[in-house]
Order: C-alpha cells, then structure tokens, then sequence
C-alpha cells in the first residue's frame, strides 16, 4: 500500500519538507496543496531586490519544474484545503474545488497572513500590503503613480519598502506605532541608528504615533489621518503591521493552538497528534536554543531547518529541534544581519563605528552570549552565529576591544 503525506502549505516550509522527504528516502507519494497560483518561491527578496527591480520572478522559483517531476513531488497550485478529517485508516483534505486528497500523516505549513487595517478607509484603493508575489507585483506596477508613499510599521517590511521608496525618489513617511524600530527584533541601539539613517536617506519616520483613518478620493487613498489630526497625503500607503499565523485547520483535527492562533508543537515539529507536524511561521515550538518558553520565528531560517526536522520525524525520527535562529534585512546601502534570540538579555557590547554604517551589539546573558545584530558587518556576525552553534562564549571583556577579531576569542 502506498503511503500519502500530504503537505498543506506550499511555501519555504513545505517545499523543505517535501524536498527532505525524498532525500531521507521516503518512497510514498508526497504531495503539497498550496492557495498561491505560483509554484514554491522564495519571499524575502519580494520587499527587498525584486521589489527594487534588482531580482526577477524567475530568480524566486525555489526549484525548477522538473525537480518536482524527477523527484515524483506533485504541487497542486490555487487550490485551498478547506476541511481536514481522520477516517479509520487515514485522512482526507478536500480542497475549494471538491478534490479529495487521502493522507497517512500530515504536514501543516499554511504560514501566515499579513495583520489587515480595519479603520475607517482600509478598503481604498493603493492600500497595499507585502506578503506574497502578486502583493510585490501590485506595488512594482504602481510605481510610477506614487508620488508620496505612507508606510504603516516600522518593522522589517515597512522599513525594507521605505528603502526600496526612497531608491525611486518617492516621498516616504513612515508611520509606526512603538517608540523604536524594528523593536521586536533588534535592541535600542540598533533601533536608533537605522531611525537616523533612514532620517539621513530622506525618509520622514514617525515613532508613537497611530493612524485614526484613511482618507480617500473616487475610492482611492489620498491620506492618512494621525490621532493628533495631522493628515500626511499618501498615494499609496503600504501595511506593514505583523503577521497572523494561519492556524486554523488544525481546529478541524482537535490539534492544540496558542492564544496567538499558532499550532503548538514539540521540539520534533509534532503537534498534539503526533501523526501531523506543523512549521514555519504557523508553529509555535519551544525556545530552539535551550532558552526558556515557547516562540515564534517567522524566518526562512526557521521555515528551512524545522521542516528538515518535521520531515524526519514524520518518517519515525526522534531528533530534536536545535538550531540558532538567524535573520536578515537589507535597507539601502544596510545589511542588517542577526543571529541568536537577544530576548533576556542583561549586558551588550558595542562594537565597531555607527559613523561609518558598520558595527554590531553583541548581547548577553549572565555571562554568555546570546545574540548579535551586525550592521554591514558579516565577520562578527559570523563568528557570533558560529559560537553559538558550537554553543562556545565570547567573553565580553574581551569582544568589547573592536580592534580584536571575534573569531580569535571564541571559547568553551
Ligand atoms: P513586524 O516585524 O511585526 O513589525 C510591524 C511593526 O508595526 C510592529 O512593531 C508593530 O507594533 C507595528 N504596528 C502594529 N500596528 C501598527 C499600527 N496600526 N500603526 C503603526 N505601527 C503598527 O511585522 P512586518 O514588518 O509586517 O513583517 C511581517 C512578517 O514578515 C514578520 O513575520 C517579519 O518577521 C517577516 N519579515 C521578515 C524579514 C526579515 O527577516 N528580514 C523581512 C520582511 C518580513 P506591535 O509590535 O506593537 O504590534
């Protein structure tokens, strides 16, 4: 009899795991369902290069076409999983269009969903938002109309877009809601500076402040309304404001969700039926770094090494999920790397010149290091990434002479 997987997701997560799948030496069929008309493709450089012209569509295809025909890998492309059910000896999805799909065990890597505006004015015309390829589409053909470009969330991709804005000349103002940037990612320090460089770029960047609505004209977006009443005209307005996840399946199949509306899983990728994993930015999984607490990581990073994971132990594996959680973002002439979690820290370490866009904060905890965030600097980003995967110490004392090379100082 031959045994189905049945991917529900076809992003970085469930082409890894179909991919993994094979190079394991799963023998059954493997198939992924996905909502998207496109085949797998890579998202991060849909805000960055492609969105910047630098990258074309081709470049984001995650493998060739006959990949999945060598690799007997079928994608089912537009269509959506909408019920889930156990029979006695295996389960069905069935899709929008009445296909039916048996499965022996299941993959759930169904992502996340950009956060909406739900203000007066959301449903505007050139409200724009930055999760898929049809979304980086929308706003590359605009373009040429944008004359004032309103960003709403100072997080990865309002800052990457308001990059991209300002490399086309286009007047940037970027709206965001906490007191510094990026400020679930990165520490103070860093938050400041990319707050003066896009200041320096000719973005406007303004920090607590809220949008109340949108104003429009013939159901288009002329402005954004700000609670002290200020109006910034706004041609285009893109919405950056936090993802959530897409849990909801896993309802159909009694499977455990965060309050968040996660799936929670295990160190394995299981979730609470151990026949189902679920990863990528759908998964809320326990600290992959031994830390405390349960976690969100909605990276490719992450996307890629727990569907490694979730493959094996679909396949009966035990291994479990350790792996050092690193990030990137590229804003103008910025490469932002990071690596580690820095949540907890108690001590960090300033390396390298602000002056010249090229530092790193190395982050600690009782002692040990935890994370970096390097700035236009890939060797003490790589040599913290190292440490930690070898789970070595670089002891502030000594990491805070920036003279010294961090890889020279790397202990046990
Ligand atoms: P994000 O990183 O969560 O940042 C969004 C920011 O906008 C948050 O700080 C949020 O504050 C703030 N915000 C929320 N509501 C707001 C409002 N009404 N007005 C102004 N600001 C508001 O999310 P994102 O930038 O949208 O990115 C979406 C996803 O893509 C994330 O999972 C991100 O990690 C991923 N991504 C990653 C990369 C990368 O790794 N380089 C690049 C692009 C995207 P609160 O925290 O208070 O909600």
């Amino acid at each position: 009899m031959t045994e189905h997987i049945l991917i529900v997701g076809g992003g970085q997560a469930g082409m890894q795991i179909a991919v993994s799948l094979r190079e394991d030496g799963f023998e059954g069929s493997v198939t992924i369902v996905g909502e998207e008309h496109h085949g797998p493709y890579q998202r991060p450089p849909l805000s960055k290069a492609y969105l910047a012209g630098e990258a074309d569509e081709e470049s984001l295809e995650l493998r060739l076409p006959q990949f999945y025909v060598d690799n007997k890998i079928v994608v089912i492309p537009s269509e959506k999983v909408v019920s889930l059910s156990w029979g006695a000896e295996h389960g069905v999805a069935v899709t929008d269009t009445g296909r039916e799909l048996p499965f022996h065990k299941l993959a759930l890597t169904t992502g996340a969903d950009p956060k909406r505006l739900t203000c007066d004015g959301a449903d505007l015309d050139g409200v724009l938002y930055m999760r898929g390829l049809d979304d980086a589409n929308e706003l590359k053909a605009r373009w040429a109309d944008i004359n004032d470009i309103v960003v709403i969330g100072g997080g990865f991709i309002g800052l990457e877009v308001a990059a991209v804005a300002r490399k086309y000349n286009k007047n940037v103002t970027v709206v965001h809601s906490r007191d510094r940037l990026m400020s679930r990612a990165v520490g103070p320090v860093v938050s400041d500076f990319f707050l003066e460089a896009h200041t320096k770029r000719g973005a406007k960047v303004l920090l607590e402040k809220r949008l109340t609505k949108l104003h429009g004209e013939n159901g288009t977006v002329t402005g954004v309304e700000l609670q002290d009443g200020n109006v910034i005209p706004a041609d285009a307005v893109m919405v950056g404001i936090g993802v959530a996840p897409r849990g909801e399946l896993a309802d159909q199949l009694g499977l455990e969700r965060a309050e968040n509306g996660a799936i929670v899983v295990d160190s394995h990728a299981r979730t609470s039926d151990p026949r189902v994993v679920a990863c990528g930015d759908v998964a809320y999984l326990p600290h992959p770094l031994g830390g405390e607490g349960m976690v969100m990581l909605e990276s490719v990073q992450n996307a890629v090494d727990q569907a490694k994971l979730a493959a094996k132990s679909l396949l009966g594996g035990e291994e479990e999920y350790r792996a050092v959680p690193w990030f990137w973002s590229d804003q103008a002439d910025l490469k932002l790397q990071m690596a580690g979690l820095l949540q907890g820290y108690d001590q960090q370490v300033v390396r390298g010149n602000l002056d010249e866009d090229k530092f790193s904060v190395l982050y600690y905890k009782n002692g040990r290091i935890i994370a970096v965030d390097a700035v236009n600097d890939v060797l003490d980003y790589m040599a913290v990434r190292r440490a930690l995967t070898a789970g070595q110490n670089i002891p502030a004392d000594l990491a805070a002479d920036s003279a010294v090379a961090l890889k020279t100082i790397v202990t046990d």
